[in-house]
């Protein structure tokens, strides 16, 4: 899952990082309209994070091209809370919901997985492949009914492997899906992550392919 947040405010974007982070997304950070634009050109995004007020070009205007131009990421809009205004035109250009400043991090992280759920199509998306369940709203692994403690990167790992399992992602894709830009990735980042998530579920379950990358063992 691969998250976009425009904001312009960089203690509120810091914050907001960090947390999407921990809670295992990758996240990138565009901090005003145009960048935000060229961003979301690149069609990579699963949920949308934008605030209204922006330098350079306003976030309903970003998102009006945005709509137009036939992007279908949902949007979440971080407002402030005397702009109800603002708020009504948003969800009219085509937000798919709202948070006030200042917002808890924990329902931010809710109502993403919420969206995020929703665009999946799944009303309780839990994936099982072989002994393994991974359900991403609970943030829950599981090995023969087990819970297995995963860290978020494991977890966001485990996640892209289980959503596609007959898929062999190739390194640079694993780091696409893990991290988001100007995040610091060493050149043996995947491999470290993959050792440890072996620890965890079992090493026969993430088959190397020699040359490509990874994939989960077939089953
Ligand atoms: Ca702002």
């Amino acid at each position: 899952m691969r998250l976009l947040l425009v904001e312009d405010d960089e203690m509120i974007a810091e914050t907001v990082l960090g947390a999407m982070r921990r809670a295992g997304y990758a996240i990138d950070w565009a901090e005003d309209g145009r960048a935000a634009e060229l961003s979301l050109g690149n069609g990579v995004y699963d949920l949308v994070l934008l605030d209204l007020g922006l330098p350079k070009k306003d976030g309903i205007d970003v998102l009006n091209a945005y709509r137009k131009s036939g992007g279908a990421a949902p949007v979440i809009i971080l407002t402030a809370r005397d702009a109800v205004d603002e708020r009504i035109r948003g969800l009219d250009a085509g937000a798919d919901d709202y948070l006030i400043k200042p917002f808890d991090l924990d329902e931010l992280a809710a109502r993403a997985r919420a969206l995020l759920r929703r665009r999946t199509g799944q009303k309780q998306p839990v994936y099982a492949h072989g002994e393994l369940t991974l359900d991403p709203a609970a943030h829950e692994v599981t090995r023969d009914g087990a819970p297995l403690p995963l860290v978020p990167r494991e977890f966001a790992l485990l996640q892209a492997l289980i959503e596609e399992p007959t898929r062999v992602f190739t390194k640079a894709e694993l780091e696409e899906k893990l991290y988001g830009w100007g995040e610091e990735v060493g050149s043996n980042t995947i491999e470290v992550h993959v050792h440890s998530l072996r620890r965890k579920i079992g090493a026969e379950q993430v088959v190397t392919v020699r040359g490509v990358g990874y994939r989960l063992k077939r089953c």
